[in-house]
């Protein structure tokens, strides 16, 4: 059961919204499917009497046209708790000028870091096994920088911009988080042979910044080869650091070889708050009132969030609970090849936390 416990380390700092030994958290159910796995978390956490409030906010795209506010007060509310979990806010593409308001909250609130734990589930169908992987993605910069404009029609410019400070906050952050969790080998994923100022930047401040940690090995790859070596030999990798958008597209050919959107969460954090969600954020439109979605990856990210604020207890109590509802009774709904309901699972979650509570008594 270890290997699927969370990952995440116990925030170092003392959380702003603990009060009385409980703690305030900021809930964004977000779009698509957020607001039932928001529910299903609720519910869950009310059984293992979790000391956790939610402060509960509308940010969803519907609210959009009322203009800016439902963002800044979900910024704010972070700020007051240090901590959110999060479902994922709809993008619209149509309309140029409209910014995501995924990207806005972690620019805003200065969430560096993207981190995700992909590793292969017994009985959960996938084309290999063994994966044990750390995604560590700069979550800022680089291609999402929102600087696009049309020289003249038909011509785009489109910025890329990173900076010297971010890389070597993350490469830090990674080589520190390796440290932490007994990790051996860092692999900087990048495109420096094309790319040669930007990812040469990247590059050249990773291999700097791992000399200041001889204990771990330090390698590269090329971002091509990095995603063919990933679907070929995944088992190779220990912890990918890697720039923005690289992060992005091999964060999620890692989830969907351990088992698709529905299995892996992911947290997003920078040096004073975090907000958790799913590894993959996807909305999930189409499975909203369907009771099919997986519910694993959204009940992953509040586990993540009680072992950042301390709460491991309750924290490895869901999880193992999760876990022997994926692997003992193989309740696995349609994503990952079963038949059954977002329900069952839940179901089964609820009876083997209540087994192990009785236990306890
Ligand atoms: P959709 O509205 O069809 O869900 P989308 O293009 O917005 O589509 P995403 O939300 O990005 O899709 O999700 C990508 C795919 O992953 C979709 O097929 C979606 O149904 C599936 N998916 C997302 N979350 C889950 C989940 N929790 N369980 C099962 N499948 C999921």
């Amino acid at each position: 059961m270890k290997h699927f416990r969370s990952a995440i380390t116990p925030a170092a700092q003392k959380m702003p919204g603990r009060y009385g030994g409980r703690h305030t958290v900021t809930a964004l159910a977000g779009d698509g499917i957020g607001p039932e796995m928001m529910e299903h978390v609720k519910g869950i956490f009310a059984l293992a009497h979790v000391p956790v409030d939610f402060e509960e906010l509308n940010l969803n795209s519907s609210n959009i046209k009322q203009g800016e506010n439902d963002l800044q007060e979900a910024i704010t509310s972070i700020q007051r708790n240090g901590v959110a979990l999060k479902g994922n806010v709809e993008t619209k593409f149509d309309d140029p000028a409209f910014k995501s308001r995924n990207m806005e909250l972690r620019k805003q609130l200065d969430l560096r870091a993207n981190v995700l734990h992909c590793s292969t589930v017994p009985t959960v169908p996938s084309r290999h096994t063994g994966i044990n992987i750390i995604m560590i993605r700069e979550n800022t910069e680089g291609e999402y920088s929102g600087q696009e404009h049309t020289c003249v029609p038909g011509v785009v410019e489109s910025l890329k911009i990173v900076t010297r400070e971010r890389i070597e906050w993350i490469s830090h952050f990674a080589f520190d988080y390796a440290l932490r969790h007994g990790r051996k080998k860092i692999t900087a994923v990048h495109k420096a042979n094309i790319q040669k100022l930007g990812d040469g930047l990247f590059l050249k401040v990773v291999n700097d910044v791992s000399k200041l940690y001889p204990q771990i090995k330090c390698d590269s790859m090329i971002v091509d080869n990095a995603s063919m070596q990933l679907v070929a030999k995944p088992q190779q990798f220990d912890i990918m650091l890697m720039p923005n958008l690289y992060g992005n597209i091999i964060s999620n050919i890692a989830c969907g070889l351990v088992g698709g959107p529905g299995l892996v969460s992911g947290v997003n954090i920078g040096n004073d708050y975090a907000v958790f969600e799913t590894g993959t954020r996807n909305t999930g439109s189409s499975l909203i009132g369907k009771d099919i979605a997986n519910p694993t990856s959204f009940l992953r990210a509040s586990v993540d969030m009680l072992k950042y604020l301390g709460l491991s207890e309750h924290a490895d109590m869901i999880s193992d609970a999760i876990f022997r509802t994926l692997t003992e009774r193989m309740v696995h709904t349609p994503d990952i090849g079963g038949k059954h309901k977002t329900s069952d699972m839940i179901r089964s979650v609820r009876d083997y936390l209540q087994e192990e509570m009785d236990l306890r008594k």
